[in-house]
């Protein structure tokens, strides 16, 4: 794909422009310690030196033995040809350390840069991985909305039947649209600081139902509300969006007529409300992955002739996202042809 190519090129290419900064920092600190260390070790070296012919000859306080010494041009020549020998070596050795700081530096210097930029390209990538998905996922309702319209278009002539059944399927289209897009919304949205306040499951469990009432009558589904009365910490409107979602799927998967169960358990660390439902559950297979971001099992996408089960496969993993950020759990379990149950677990209050 064109963009994740553009991402690891771009960071290939800032990599190699942050090692380079940090392998001239390390240059910059070993050549500059260099120079020092040589200039140093050269005044050390000069002090070795005899002095010269004028000085020791006017000066008092030399030794006599030393002042022999000194003025033996052999000692002198020899004492002068070892400095500048010194001299020399200790430049060729610094030029050697140098040598071998470029080389370390530059692969420690690519290493850190590597370091420091990978969580950046992981987390670009992820957003163009994003946008590829939602926009892939908005492409498929607006072809429907697309050809349908076309279609219809087409006939010479359109009752006023036709013409309802249209605008109704259009609306409804439109209606799965917005949905869609404010899921997307939510899910992309930085993370919202959500509040930690004492709510009872069972206030919690009322409201998700509220909303959900209509699309249950309609299926003919009962829900029976055994919530215990139990206090977790956790932003109210946040849970209730997260069990709604639960809820809502037990209505979309269960079959008409049948019973969904709410339910709740307490404990010492993790107080828990559970969604039990009678529908076709959910294969080993696809089990592992309903929480990934646009994931649907195979059996709901060929699904999707029913209305009711239409979706985009965003509502579990909006539900995960925020149940995680209240330091939460949520489970799935599931019996193929049985039905599933779905737990969010919340510190207890
Ligand atoms: P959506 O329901 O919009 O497709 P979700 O993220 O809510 O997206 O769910 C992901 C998938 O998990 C669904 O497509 C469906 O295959 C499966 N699933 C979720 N809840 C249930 C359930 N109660 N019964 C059966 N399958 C379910």
């Amino acid at each position: 794909m064109p963009v994740f190519r553009r991402i690891k090129s771009m960071a290939r290419t800032t990599t190699t422009r942050l090692a380079l900064s940090y392998l001239a920092i390390i240059m910059a600190m070993s050549i500059g310690f260099g120079v020092a260390f040589f200039f140093t070790s050269d005044r050390a070296l000069h002090r070795q030196e005899p002095p010269p012919e004028r000085s020791t000859s006017s000066s008092e306080s030399i030794d006599p033995d030393d002042r022999l010494r000194l003025r033996d041009p052999i000692v002198e020549a020899y004492l002068r040809q070892r400095a500048a020998e010194g001299r020399h070596e200790l430049l060729i050795r610094l030029i050697g350390l140098n040598a071998v700081a470029l080389v370390l530096g530059g692969g420690l210097s690519y290493y850190l840069a590597r370091r420091t930029l990978r969580p950046i390209e992981v987390n670009m990538e992820a957003q163009a991985q994003f946008v590829s998905d939602a926009s892939h996922e908005l492409r498929t309702p607006l072809t429907v909305l697309q050809t349908t319209n076309e279609v219809a278009l087409r006939k010479p002539k359109l009752s006023e039947t036709d013409a309802r059944d249209l605008l109704e399927h259009n609306v409804a289209e439109v209606a799965k649209l917005q949905a869609l897009t404010d899921g997307l919304l939510r899910l992309a949205r930085p993370d919202k600081k959500l509040i930690r306040t004492p709510v009872s499951l069972q206030t919690i469990a009322s409201e998700a139902m509220n909303g959900l009432i209509p699309a249950a009558q309609s299926r003919h589904i009962r829900i029976e509300d055994n919530t215990p009365d139990i206090n977790v910490f956790g932003d109210p409107a946040a849970l209730t969006q997260a069990l709604s979602v639960l809820l809502d799927n037990a209505i979309k998967y269960s079959p008409q007529g049948s019973t969904i169960t709410l339910t709740g358990a307490r404990s010492s660390r993790l107080s828990e409300v559970s969604v039990i439902d009678h529908g076709p559950g959910i294969s080993p297979n696809d089990l592992p992955h309903i929480f990934d971001r646009f994931y649907r099992a195979d059996q709901s996408r060929s699904h999707s002739e029913n209305t009711t089960a239409d979706g985009y496969g965003i509502g579990l993993s909006l539900a995960k996202k925020i149940v995680h950020q209240m330091d939460g759990e949520i489970i799935a379990s599931s019996t193929p042809g049985k039905g599933s149950t779905f737990t969010i677990k919340l510190p207890a209050a």
